[in-house]
């Protein structure tokens, strides 16, 4: 079975306390049993905003920015990650202290099963 999470800029998806955890200034991190490099097969992808919205879409709120988001698939032990390109983390994500290093644990803790 697979499992999609977005990451977005404002507002979210899941619940209102899902969402403002990751309002910024904070990006929340996985718990340090999901906050570990990920051992099955990685795909990461850099793409731009729309590319990533797009794969984000059914978790994204229209008018938002999609960061990055991940799936996973755990029977195959396989997770493909989607994070956008430097020049919109430097746009959007830097301004509110969030590196692309932060990101990508932030979707690794995802693939290693983390829900939030
Ligand atoms: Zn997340």
């Amino acid at each position: 079975m697979a499992t999609l999470r977005a990451l977005l800029l404002l507002g979210l998806l899941l619940s209102p306390a899902q969402a403002q955890q990751l309002l910024p200034p904070f990006l929340t991190m996985p718990p340090v049993e999901y906050d570990h490099p990920y051992d099955g097969e990685l795909i990461l992808r850099r793409e731009d905003e729309p590319t990533v919205r797009k794969r984000c879409l059914h978790q994204m709120i229209p008018g938002n920015v999609a960061l990055a988001c991940s799936q996973r698939w755990s029977i195959e032990n396989k997770c493909q990650v989607w994070i956008v390109t430097d020049d919109v983390i430097a746009l959007h994500a830097e301004p509110r202290g969030w590196t692309y290093e932060m990101i990508l644990r932030h979707e690794l803790g995802h693939c290693n099963g983390w829900r939030h």
